[in-house]
């Protein structure tokens, strides 16, 4: 096994949840697969004329508790075992929430920031069509992911709509408001990363208005967690993205590097704040440490430095299993990413409910639900923890893997 391939790690979670529930090894092997797995290829014409082909997946973890849910990502290094891996969390995640859904995700292998808007539409509407046979309300409902926003819904939305000759806006969350989406839904996943961030806090006793953070990754999760934590009085000293890290030891005002990162795109170069070494960041000595880029950023080879005694997955996978060990041996709170970030799935199943109906909800009615609906699966997952001294990540996998165990056996093996 690899401490660099996410599906190694998420297959090790897997089985320390066997070794605590005892389920046997076949229902393991159905559990560690992927139900259903499509690869496409996506024939591009760039706005130069020139001809490429990319490449595309959607992977179906599990479907026991209801249609797929998961995001779709855009990224330079997207691969299968990464997809499979991140669909695998995602059913978990949706166990863990309560919510009638399965787990799925899917990818595009693009950098996106390299291709203009009209070829990143084109990109979306064929990759649609292609995983189209799959997808639908009733099926597998995709959502934003890293490199995707909700203009990629709208133009996936849309090119669905016109397969089936008529608009459906279930087919997938993290639209526009304007086409279906849900108020509450683009700023949801900072905000239950902020939830469980400062329930966190408050677990260990540090005031927020005491207490110091950074951030890695600077884009739809990690930009707004930044800002609710800095709202709460927690100083963020220090925030990353793909292109460098900056720091001040008095704080970082979030509401502005928001604006001037709309500007330039990039955290570096914000007035007032130096750059500082993204490695070297992630071993600031503050109070919570927030990973909301990539996976594997906590690893063997940095688990021992890291300073910080709370870290708030906003990321998926952002931890690798040898990291893991490190943390818990030094009694280090990690809110894992199957709770800390499940914020974005829960308000999509609330658009999903509300773009089948055709019914909209106010924004007062989306937060007191999310908080409300977090706040019973974080109970859920300290009562678990502090029952069975285990570590919040695997209390969190062993609750939502045993609904899903439970959902396996009252549905029975089919034929
Ligand atoms: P995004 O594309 O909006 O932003 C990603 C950010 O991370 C950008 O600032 C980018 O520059 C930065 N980044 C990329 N590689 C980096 C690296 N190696 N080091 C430091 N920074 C890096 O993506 P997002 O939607 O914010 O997703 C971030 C993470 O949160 C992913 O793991 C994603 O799966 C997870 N997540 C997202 C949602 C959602 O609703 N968007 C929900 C749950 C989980």
């Amino acid at each position: 096994m690899s401490e660099a391939n996410p599906l190694d790690n998420a297959r090790k979670q897997l089985k320390e949840a066997q070794r605590i529930l005892g389920f046997n090894d076949a229902t393991f092997d159905n559990l560690m697969t992927s139900r259903r797995e499509l690869a496409v290829t996506i024939p591009l014409q760039r706005d130069d004329g020139t001809e490429e082909v990319l490449r595309g997946f959607r992977v179906q973890h599990n479907f026991t508790r209801g249609p797929g849910k998961g995001g779709v990502r855009y990224a330079p290094n997207v691969n299968f075992d990464e997809v499979r891996a991140l669909a695998m969390w995602m059913t978990w995640k949706c166990a863990l929430l309560d919510l009638p859904y399965g787990g799925a995700k899917g990818g595009v292998t693009v950098d996106p920031t390299k291709y203009s808007k009209t070829e990143l539409e084109r990109i979306t509407r064929r990759y649609t069509t292609e995983i189209s046979p799959i997808i639908g309300p009733e099926k597998d409902i995709p959502a934003p992911d890293m490199g995707t926003d909700s203009q990629t819904m709208a133009w996936m939305m849309d090119t669905y709509s016109l397969i089936k000759g008529y608009t459906v806006l279930g087919v997938c969350t993290g639209k526009p408001v304007d086409v279906g989406g849900s108020l509450g839904r683009e700023e949801s996943t900072s905000l239950g990363v902020a939830i469980t961030g400062l329930e966190a806090l408050k677990a260990r006793k540090i005031d927020p208005t005491q207490a110091t953070g950074v951030v890695q990754g600077f884009g739809k999760v990690g930009a707004d967690a930044a800002r609710f934590f800095h709202e709460a009085g927690v100083t963020i000293v220090a925030v990353s993205d793909v292109y460098g890290a900056i720091y001040h030891k008095n704080g970082i005002n979030i509401p502005e590097l928001k604006k001037y990162v709309a500007g330039t795109g990039k955290v570096v170069g914000f007035p007032g704040a130096s750059p500082i070494d993204p490695e070297e960041m992630l071993t600031l000595d503050v109070d919570v440490l927030v990973p909301a880029a990539v996976e594997n950023v906590l690893t063997g080879d940095n688990a021992e430095d890291i300073a910080a005694p709370i870290i708030v997955e906003g990321a998926n996978g952002p931890t690798t299993a040898a990291a893991d060990e490190v943390f818990n041996r030094k009694n280090k709170m990690v809110v894992p990413d199957i709770l800390a970030n499940s914020g974005g799935v829960l308000v999509s199943y609330y658009e999903w409910v509300q773009s089948n109906q055709a019914h909209w909800w106010s924004l007062q009615q989306i937060h007191e639900q999310q908080r409300e609906r977090m706040m019973r699966a974080w109970n859920d997952v300290i009562k678990y923890a502090q029952d069975k001294d285990v570590a919040y990540r695997t209390a969190a996998t062993v609750l939502a893997v045993e609904r899903v165990v439970n959902a396996h056996r009252l549905r029975g093996l089919y034929p």
